[in-house]
Protein backbone atom coordinates (compact mmCIF):
# COMPACT_ATOMS: atom_id res chain seq x y z
CA UNK A 1 0.00 0.00 0.00
CA UNK A 2 1.00 3.32 -0.88
CA UNK A 3 2.15 5.93 1.82
CA UNK A 4 -0.71 8.56 1.69
CA UNK A 5 1.30 11.31 2.81
CA UNK A 6 3.01 11.27 -0.64
CA UNK A 7 2.33 14.36 -3.08
CA UNK A 8 -0.66 14.72 -4.82
CA UNK A 9 0.86 14.20 -8.64
CA UNK A 10 3.04 11.13 -6.33
CA UNK A 11 -0.32 9.55 -4.98
CA UNK A 12 -2.00 10.16 -8.61
CA UNK A 13 0.84 8.03 -10.11
CA UNK A 14 1.49 5.48 -7.62
CA UNK A 15 -1.81 5.42 -4.83
CA UNK A 16 -3.48 1.87 -4.82
CA UNK A 17 -1.25 -0.10 -6.93
CA UNK A 18 1.89 -1.83 -6.52
CA UNK A 19 3.61 -4.25 -9.07
CA UNK A 20 1.66 -7.07 -9.64
CA UNK A 21 2.68 -9.95 -7.20
CA UNK A 22 2.24 -12.73 -9.75
CA UNK A 23 4.47 -10.94 -12.66
CA UNK A 24 5.55 -7.69 -11.64
CA UNK A 25 3.91 -6.29 -14.44
CA UNK A 26 4.52 -2.40 -13.38
CA UNK A 27 1.13 -0.94 -15.13
CA UNK A 28 -2.08 -2.18 -13.52
CA UNK A 29 -2.86 -5.34 -14.86
CA UNK A 30 -6.78 -5.51 -16.50
CA UNK A 31 -8.13 -8.65 -14.12
CA UNK A 32 -10.46 -9.55 -17.22
CA UNK A 33 -11.96 -12.46 -14.46
CA UNK A 34 -15.02 -12.90 -12.64
CA UNK A 35 -14.19 -15.17 -9.91
CA UNK A 36 -10.97 -15.93 -7.96
CA UNK A 37 -10.22 -19.23 -6.81
CA UNK A 38 -10.20 -19.98 -2.92
CA UNK A 39 -6.97 -21.30 -1.02
CA UNK A 40 -9.29 -24.12 0.55
CA UNK A 41 -13.00 -24.01 2.32
CA UNK A 42 -11.67 -22.28 5.36
CA UNK A 43 -10.20 -19.35 3.32
CA UNK A 44 -13.71 -19.12 1.52
CA UNK A 45 -15.44 -19.50 4.96
CA UNK A 46 -12.77 -16.52 6.54
CA UNK A 47 -13.41 -13.84 2.88
CA UNK A 48 -17.31 -14.30 3.32
CA UNK A 49 -17.57 -13.52 7.20
CA UNK A 50 -15.42 -10.30 5.89
CA UNK A 51 -12.30 -11.51 8.62
CA UNK A 52 -10.27 -11.83 5.51
CA UNK A 53 -10.09 -9.14 2.82
CA UNK A 54 -9.78 -10.62 -0.33
CA UNK A 55 -11.57 -11.60 -4.04
CA UNK A 56 -14.81 -13.23 -4.12
CA UNK A 57 -16.39 -12.20 -7.38
CA UNK A 58 -16.01 -9.30 -9.56
CA UNK A 59 -19.38 -7.61 -9.00
CA UNK A 60 -18.28 -6.94 -5.29
CA UNK A 61 -14.30 -6.34 -5.92
CA UNK A 62 -11.78 -6.88 -8.64
CA UNK A 63 -7.89 -6.17 -8.42
CA UNK A 64 -8.19 -3.28 -11.21
CA UNK A 65 -11.23 -1.99 -10.06
CA UNK A 66 -9.52 -1.84 -5.69
CA UNK A 67 -6.78 -0.21 -7.08
CA UNK A 68 -8.93 2.52 -8.94
CA UNK A 69 -10.98 2.98 -5.80
CA UNK A 70 -7.91 3.31 -3.35
CA UNK A 71 -5.87 5.72 -5.81
CA UNK A 72 -9.19 7.96 -5.31
CA UNK A 73 -9.35 7.31 -2.08
CA UNK A 74 -5.84 8.38 -1.63
CA UNK A 75 -6.15 11.77 -3.41
CA UNK A 76 -9.35 12.40 -1.69
CA UNK A 77 -7.87 12.14 1.62
CA UNK A 78 -10.94 9.37 2.53
CA UNK A 79 -10.59 6.08 4.53
CA UNK A 80 -12.15 3.80 2.26
CA UNK A 81 -13.86 4.17 -1.52
CA UNK A 82 -15.64 2.06 -3.74
CA UNK A 83 -15.64 2.38 -7.74
CA UNK A 84 -19.02 2.18 -9.68
CA UNK A 85 -20.56 2.29 -13.22
CA UNK A 86 -21.12 5.86 -12.90
CA UNK A 87 -21.49 8.95 -11.65
CA UNK A 88 -25.06 8.29 -11.24
CA UNK A 89 -24.42 4.85 -9.50
CA UNK A 90 -21.80 6.36 -6.91
CA UNK A 91 -24.93 8.79 -6.10
CA UNK A 92 -27.39 6.29 -5.38
CA UNK A 93 -24.51 4.23 -3.85
CA UNK A 94 -23.63 7.18 -1.05
CA UNK A 95 -27.04 7.32 -0.16
CA UNK A 96 -28.27 3.59 0.20
CA UNK A 97 -26.26 2.52 3.58
CA UNK A 98 -28.08 6.10 5.14
CA UNK A 99 -31.24 5.97 3.72
CA UNK A 100 -34.76 3.82 4.11
CA UNK A 101 -38.35 4.78 2.84
CA UNK A 102 -39.70 7.86 4.49
CA UNK A 103 -35.73 9.28 4.51
CA UNK A 104 -35.03 12.39 2.78
CA UNK A 105 -31.88 14.31 1.68
CA UNK A 106 -31.86 18.47 2.30
CA UNK A 107 -29.45 18.91 -1.96
CA UNK A 108 -28.77 22.18 -2.92
CA UNK A 109 -30.53 23.78 -6.04
CA UNK A 110 -27.64 24.45 -8.08
CA UNK A 111 -26.78 20.88 -9.40
CA UNK A 112 -25.91 18.59 -12.57
CA UNK A 113 -29.12 18.44 -14.56
CA UNK A 114 -29.25 14.26 -14.40
CA UNK A 115 -28.91 14.75 -10.47
CA UNK A 116 -31.85 17.02 -10.29
CA UNK A 117 -33.55 14.81 -12.26
CA UNK A 118 -32.37 11.43 -10.21
CA UNK A 119 -33.48 13.35 -7.15
CA UNK A 120 -36.59 14.87 -7.63
CA UNK A 121 -38.16 12.03 -9.84
CA UNK A 122 -36.16 8.62 -9.78
CA UNK A 123 -35.42 8.03 -5.84
CA UNK A 124 -39.19 8.23 -5.01
CA UNK A 125 -39.36 4.86 -6.20
CA UNK A 126 -37.24 4.35 -3.16
CA UNK A 127 -39.21 5.87 -1.01
CA UNK A 128 -36.70 8.39 -0.64
CA UNK A 129 -36.97 12.05 -1.28
CA UNK A 130 -34.89 15.27 -1.72
CA UNK A 131 -35.54 18.86 -0.48
CA UNK A 132 -34.12 21.34 -2.87
CA UNK A 133 -32.87 24.47 -1.16
CA UNK A 134 -30.30 27.75 -2.70
CA UNK A 135 -27.38 26.50 -0.40
CA UNK A 136 -26.33 30.27 0.29
CA UNK A 137 -29.52 30.85 2.21
CA UNK A 138 -28.05 28.81 5.70
CA UNK A 139 -30.72 29.52 7.73
CA UNK A 140 -32.99 27.33 4.64
CA UNK A 141 -30.55 24.60 4.45
CA UNK A 142 -31.46 24.30 8.50
CA UNK A 143 -35.01 24.58 8.24
CA UNK A 144 -35.08 22.26 5.90
CA UNK A 145 -33.32 19.26 7.96
CA UNK A 146 -36.10 17.59 9.71
CA UNK A 147 -36.34 14.31 11.48
CA UNK A 148 -36.00 11.53 8.34
CA UNK A 149 -33.04 14.15 6.88
CA UNK A 150 -30.34 11.85 6.53
CA UNK A 151 -27.70 13.70 4.40
CA UNK A 152 -26.92 17.18 2.87
CA UNK A 153 -25.80 17.09 -0.59
CA UNK A 154 -24.37 19.66 -2.66
CA UNK A 155 -21.76 19.61 -5.88
CA UNK A 156 -17.87 21.59 -4.96
CA UNK A 157 -17.82 23.92 -7.72
CA UNK A 158 -21.93 23.54 -9.55
CA UNK A 159 -23.32 23.67 -12.64
CA UNK A 160 -23.90 25.68 -14.67
CA UNK A 161 -20.76 26.93 -13.64
CA UNK A 162 -19.48 29.72 -11.32
CA UNK A 163 -20.92 28.60 -8.12
CA UNK A 164 -18.67 27.28 -5.71
CA UNK A 165 -20.38 25.81 -2.18
CA UNK A 166 -19.35 26.83 0.98
CA UNK A 167 -18.55 23.39 2.08
CA UNK A 168 -17.12 24.58 5.71
CA UNK A 169 -20.32 26.51 6.63
CA UNK A 170 -22.70 23.51 4.91
CA UNK A 171 -20.43 20.82 7.19
CA UNK A 172 -20.82 22.49 9.93
CA UNK A 173 -24.68 22.57 9.70
CA UNK A 174 -24.81 18.61 8.55
CA UNK A 175 -22.38 18.53 11.84
CA UNK A 176 -25.14 19.89 14.08
CA UNK A 177 -28.14 18.26 12.73
CA UNK A 178 -25.84 14.74 13.06
CA UNK A 179 -26.06 13.83 9.58
CA UNK A 180 -23.18 13.31 6.58
CA UNK A 181 -22.26 16.01 4.35
CA UNK A 182 -21.84 14.55 0.70
CA UNK A 183 -20.39 16.19 -2.10
CA UNK A 184 -19.90 15.96 -5.53
CA UNK A 185 -16.50 16.90 -6.40
CA UNK A 186 -16.49 15.77 -10.21
CA UNK A 187 -16.24 19.73 -11.38
CA UNK A 188 -13.49 20.35 -9.12
CA UNK A 189 -11.36 17.01 -8.54
CA UNK A 190 -9.35 16.51 -5.77
CA UNK A 191 -6.45 18.28 -7.44
CA UNK A 192 -8.32 21.49 -6.93
CA UNK A 193 -10.54 20.63 -3.82
CA UNK A 194 -10.46 17.93 -1.11
CA UNK A 195 -13.80 18.36 0.68
CA UNK A 196 -13.01 15.87 3.54
CA UNK A 197 -10.18 18.47 4.07
CA UNK A 198 -13.30 20.85 4.47
CA UNK A 199 -15.91 18.57 6.76
CA UNK A 200 -17.05 16.33 4.27
CA UNK A 201 -18.10 12.76 5.11
CA UNK A 202 -18.83 11.25 1.35
CA UNK A 203 -17.23 12.46 -1.70
CA UNK A 204 -18.49 11.34 -4.84
CA UNK A 205 -17.54 11.56 -8.67
CA UNK A 206 -18.72 11.08 -12.06
CA UNK A 207 -14.85 9.19 -13.13
CA UNK A 208 -16.64 9.85 -16.59
CA UNK A 209 -15.17 13.79 -16.41
CA UNK A 210 -11.81 14.77 -15.40
CA UNK A 211 -11.02 11.40 -13.54
CA UNK A 212 -10.29 9.46 -17.02
CA UNK A 213 -9.53 13.20 -18.86
CA UNK A 214 -10.45 12.14 -22.24
CA UNK A 215 -14.06 10.82 -22.52
CA UNK A 216 -13.66 7.14 -23.00
CA UNK A 217 -15.15 5.73 -19.93
CA UNK A 218 -17.90 5.72 -17.54
CA UNK A 219 -17.39 5.56 -13.98
CA UNK A 220 -17.85 6.73 -10.57
CA UNK A 221 -16.29 6.40 -7.07
CA UNK A 222 -17.52 7.14 -3.76
CA UNK A 223 -14.76 8.02 -0.73
CA UNK A 224 -15.50 7.84 2.70
CA UNK A 225 -13.83 10.06 4.92
CA UNK A 226 -14.11 7.27 7.87
CA UNK A 227 -14.71 9.82 10.39
CA UNK A 228 -18.77 9.79 10.73
CA UNK A 229 -19.88 8.59 14.24
CA UNK A 230 -22.45 6.12 12.73
CA UNK A 231 -23.52 4.81 16.09
CA UNK A 232 -24.26 8.51 17.45
CA UNK A 233 -28.16 8.36 16.31
CA UNK A 234 -30.54 5.67 15.53
CA UNK A 235 -30.61 7.67 11.91
CA UNK A 236 -28.33 4.77 10.57
CA UNK A 237 -28.96 1.14 11.39
CA UNK A 238 -27.91 -0.36 8.46
CA UNK A 239 -24.66 0.88 10.13
CA UNK A 240 -24.93 0.90 13.67
CA UNK A 241 -27.47 -2.23 14.30
CA UNK A 242 -26.86 -5.48 12.74
CA UNK A 243 -28.07 -5.51 9.50
CA UNK A 244 -30.35 -8.37 8.56
CA UNK A 245 -29.04 -8.47 5.04
CA UNK A 246 -25.79 -9.22 6.03
CA UNK A 247 -26.30 -12.41 8.28
CA UNK A 248 -27.12 -9.79 10.83
CA UNK A 249 -23.53 -8.23 11.36
CA UNK A 250 -23.30 -5.19 12.96
CA UNK A 251 -21.11 -3.19 10.77
CA UNK A 252 -19.82 -0.11 12.18
CA UNK A 253 -18.72 -1.69 15.74
CA UNK A 254 -17.17 -4.84 13.52
CA UNK A 255 -15.34 -2.73 10.88
CA UNK A 256 -15.04 1.22 12.44
CA UNK A 257 -13.94 3.94 10.02
CA UNK A 258 -14.16 1.58 7.22
CA UNK A 259 -17.84 0.50 7.92
CA UNK A 260 -19.45 2.69 5.03
CA UNK A 261 -17.06 1.15 2.63
CA UNK A 262 -17.60 -2.35 3.72
CA UNK A 263 -21.44 -2.15 3.58
CA UNK A 264 -21.00 -0.32 0.09
CA UNK A 265 -19.06 -3.74 -1.18
CA UNK A 266 -21.23 -6.40 1.13
CA UNK A 267 -24.31 -5.13 0.65
CA UNK A 268 -24.86 -2.49 -2.18
CA UNK A 269 -22.69 -3.60 -4.86
CA UNK A 270 -24.05 -7.37 -4.10
CA UNK A 271 -27.07 -6.29 -4.52
CA UNK A 272 -27.36 -3.46 -6.29
CA UNK A 273 -24.56 -4.58 -8.67
CA UNK A 274 -23.57 -0.86 -9.86
CA UNK A 275 -20.04 -2.25 -10.57
CA UNK A 276 -16.86 -0.71 -12.59
CA UNK A 277 -15.83 -3.41 -14.82
CA UNK A 278 -11.89 -3.58 -14.85
CA UNK A 279 -11.13 -2.03 -18.14
CA UNK A 280 -13.12 1.22 -17.38
CA UNK A 281 -10.91 1.44 -13.93
CA UNK A 282 -7.62 0.49 -15.68
CA UNK A 283 -8.76 3.44 -18.13
CA UNK A 284 -9.20 5.69 -15.32
CA UNK A 285 -6.32 5.11 -13.47
CA UNK A 286 -4.32 5.97 -16.67
CA UNK A 287 -5.78 9.01 -16.70
CA UNK A 288 -5.46 10.12 -13.20
CA UNK A 289 -1.97 9.74 -13.28
CA UNK A 290 -1.59 13.20 -15.44
CA UNK A 291 -4.83 14.56 -13.39
CA UNK A 292 -2.13 17.25 -11.99
CA UNK A 293 -1.03 18.29 -15.49
CA UNK A 294 -4.02 18.10 -17.31
CA UNK A 295 -6.07 20.31 -13.74
CA UNK A 296 -3.23 22.81 -14.06
CA UNK A 297 -3.47 23.37 -17.92
CA UNK A 298 -7.51 22.94 -17.47
CA UNK A 299 -7.81 26.13 -15.18
CA UNK A 300 -4.68 28.10 -16.70
CA UNK A 301 -6.89 28.03 -20.05
CA UNK A 302 -10.12 28.92 -18.23
CA UNK A 303 -9.51 32.08 -17.00
CA UNK A 304 -7.79 33.19 -19.94
CA UNK A 305 -10.60 32.35 -22.18
CA UNK A 306 -13.02 33.89 -19.54
CA UNK A 307 -11.07 36.64 -19.34
CA UNK A 308 -10.73 37.43 -22.92
CA UNK A 309 -14.83 36.33 -23.31
CA UNK A 310 -15.73 39.43 -20.95
CA UNK A 311 -14.12 41.83 -22.61
CA UNK A 312 -15.30 40.86 -25.34
CA UNK A 313 -18.36 43.48 -27.13
CA UNK A 314 -20.68 40.41 -28.43
CA UNK A 315 -20.39 38.42 -24.57
CA UNK A 316 -23.49 39.77 -22.28
CA UNK A 317 -21.92 37.94 -19.04
CA UNK A 318 -19.31 35.27 -17.97
CA UNK A 319 -20.28 33.11 -15.23
CA UNK A 320 -16.71 32.01 -13.70
CA UNK A 321 -15.42 31.74 -10.27
CA UNK A 322 -12.09 32.41 -11.63
CA UNK A 323 -13.24 36.30 -12.50
CA UNK A 324 -13.79 39.15 -10.13
CA UNK A 325 -16.91 39.99 -11.37
CA UNK A 326 -18.31 36.68 -10.09
CA UNK A 327 -20.09 36.74 -6.62
CA UNK A 328 -18.11 33.92 -5.52
CA UNK A 329 -14.81 35.17 -6.43
CA UNK A 330 -14.31 35.29 -2.81
CA UNK A 331 -15.50 32.33 -1.87
CA UNK A 332 -13.24 30.30 -4.69
CA UNK A 333 -9.81 31.61 -2.96
CA UNK A 334 -10.98 29.69 -0.06
CA UNK A 335 -12.63 26.62 -1.53
CA UNK A 336 -11.01 26.24 -5.04
CA UNK A 337 -7.86 28.53 -4.36
CA UNK A 338 -5.55 27.18 -7.34
CA UNK A 339 -8.48 27.60 -9.33
CA UNK A 340 -11.79 27.87 -10.23
CA UNK A 341 -12.44 24.55 -12.38
CA UNK A 342 -12.72 24.71 -16.20
CA UNK A 343 -16.63 24.59 -16.96
CA UNK A 344 -18.52 28.37 -17.39
CA UNK A 345 -21.13 29.37 -18.56
CA UNK A 346 -21.51 32.46 -21.44
CA UNK A 347 -24.69 34.65 -22.38
CA UNK A 348 -24.32 35.82 -25.34
CA UNK A 349 -25.74 38.86 -27.43
CA UNK A 350 -28.63 37.94 -30.12
CA UNK A 351 -30.09 35.14 -27.63
CA UNK A 352 -31.12 31.70 -28.47
CA UNK A 353 -30.40 31.76 -32.60
CA UNK A 354 -26.36 33.57 -31.94
CA UNK A 355 -26.36 30.74 -29.60
CA UNK A 356 -27.40 27.79 -32.04
CA UNK A 357 -25.50 29.57 -34.68
CA UNK A 358 -22.07 29.56 -32.38
CA UNK A 359 -22.20 25.80 -32.02
CA UNK A 360 -22.26 25.31 -35.32
CA UNK A 361 -20.24 27.48 -36.35
CA UNK A 362 -17.29 26.28 -34.45
CA UNK A 363 -14.66 23.77 -35.76
CA UNK A 364 -11.94 23.09 -32.57
CA UNK A 365 -14.91 22.75 -29.99
CA UNK A 366 -16.94 19.85 -30.18
CA UNK A 367 -20.81 20.43 -29.68
CA UNK A 368 -21.56 17.46 -27.29
CA UNK A 369 -23.30 16.38 -23.67
CA UNK A 370 -20.25 16.07 -22.14
CA UNK A 371 -17.54 18.26 -19.86
CA UNK A 372 -14.02 17.78 -18.75
CA UNK A 373 -12.58 16.45 -21.83
CA UNK A 374 -8.81 17.23 -22.73
CA UNK A 375 -10.96 19.03 -26.07
CA UNK A 376 -12.85 21.74 -25.52
CA UNK A 377 -16.39 21.43 -25.61
CA UNK A 378 -19.58 23.38 -25.81
CA UNK A 379 -23.05 23.07 -25.53
CA UNK A 380 -26.50 25.45 -25.72
CA UNK A 381 -29.06 24.17 -22.84
CA UNK A 382 -31.90 25.56 -24.24
CA UNK A 383 -31.93 23.76 -27.25
CA UNK A 384 -30.81 20.27 -25.47
CA UNK A 385 -30.07 19.32 -22.09
CA UNK A 386 -33.06 21.92 -20.79
CA UNK A 387 -35.54 21.81 -23.91
CA UNK A 388 -37.94 20.50 -21.89
CA UNK A 389 -38.28 23.10 -19.63
CA UNK A 390 -40.14 26.42 -20.25
CA UNK A 391 -38.08 29.48 -19.99
CA UNK A 392 -38.23 30.91 -16.92
CA UNK A 393 -37.43 26.97 -15.49
CA UNK A 394 -34.47 27.91 -17.99
CA UNK A 395 -33.65 30.74 -16.27
CA UNK A 396 -33.45 29.68 -13.70
CA UNK A 397 -31.59 26.65 -14.00
CA UNK A 398 -28.90 29.33 -15.09
CA UNK A 399 -29.48 27.69 -18.85
CA UNK A 400 -31.06 30.66 -20.48
CA UNK A 401 -31.92 30.68 -24.26
CA UNK A 402 -28.88 33.27 -24.58
CA UNK A 403 -26.55 30.99 -22.75
CA UNK A 404 -23.77 28.45 -23.92
CA UNK A 405 -21.88 26.33 -21.57
CA UNK A 406 -18.16 25.87 -21.94
CA UNK A 407 -15.69 23.03 -20.94
CA UNK A 408 -12.38 24.15 -21.65
CA UNK A 409 -9.76 21.50 -22.56
CA UNK A 410 -6.25 21.42 -22.70
CA UNK A 411 -5.30 22.45 -26.41
CA UNK A 412 -3.53 25.78 -27.18
CA UNK A 413 -5.22 28.57 -25.36
CA UNK A 414 -4.41 31.07 -28.37
CA UNK A 415 -6.57 28.19 -30.78
CA UNK A 416 -9.56 27.49 -28.61
CA UNK A 417 -9.73 31.73 -28.58
CA UNK A 418 -9.58 32.33 -32.37
CA UNK A 419 -12.01 29.36 -32.47
CA UNK A 420 -14.07 31.38 -30.19
CA UNK A 421 -13.53 34.09 -32.21
CA UNK A 422 -14.44 33.37 -35.66
CA UNK A 423 -17.81 31.63 -34.09
CA UNK A 424 -18.62 34.62 -32.63
CA UNK A 425 -18.03 36.39 -35.48
CA UNK A 426 -20.29 34.15 -37.63
CA UNK A 427 -23.42 33.89 -34.82
CA UNK A 428 -23.68 37.49 -34.51
CA UNK A 429 -23.34 38.69 -38.01
C1 LIG B 1 -21.61 13.82 -15.30
C2 LIG B 1 -21.91 14.18 -13.90
C3 LIG B 1 -22.64 13.31 -13.07
C4 LIG B 1 -23.17 11.98 -13.57
O1 LIG B 1 -22.10 11.15 -13.90
P1 LIG B 1 -22.23 9.96 -15.00
O2 LIG B 1 -20.88 9.36 -14.98
O3 LIG B 1 -22.59 10.60 -16.31
O4 LIG B 1 -23.30 9.05 -14.48
C5 LIG B 1 -22.88 13.70 -11.79
N1 LIG B 1 -22.45 14.88 -11.30
C6 LIG B 1 -21.75 15.75 -12.07
C7 LIG B 1 -21.31 17.05 -11.49
C8 LIG B 1 -21.47 15.42 -13.39
O5 LIG B 1 -20.78 16.29 -14.15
Amino acid sequence: MTDNTLGFDTLAVHAGAEPDPATGARQVPIYQTTSYVFRDADHAARLFNLEEVGYIYSRLTNPTVAALANRVTALEGGAGGIACSSGHAAQIMALFPLMAPGCNIVSSSRLYGGTITQFSQTIRRFGWSATFVDTDDLDAVKAAIDDNTRALFCETIANPGGYVSDLDALAKIADEAGIPLIVDNTTATPWLCRPIDHGATLVVHSATKYLTGNGTVTGGVVVDSGKFDWSASDKFPSLSQPEPAYHGMTFHAALGSMAFTFHSIAVGLRDLGMTMNPQGAHYTLMGIETLGLRMERHVKNAKAVAEWLEKDPRIEAVTYAGLPSSPWHDRAQRIVPKGAGALFTVAVKGGYDACVKLVDSLNLLSHVANLGDTRSLIIHPASTTHRQLDEAQQVKAGAAPNVVRISIGIEDVADIIADLDQGLTAATA
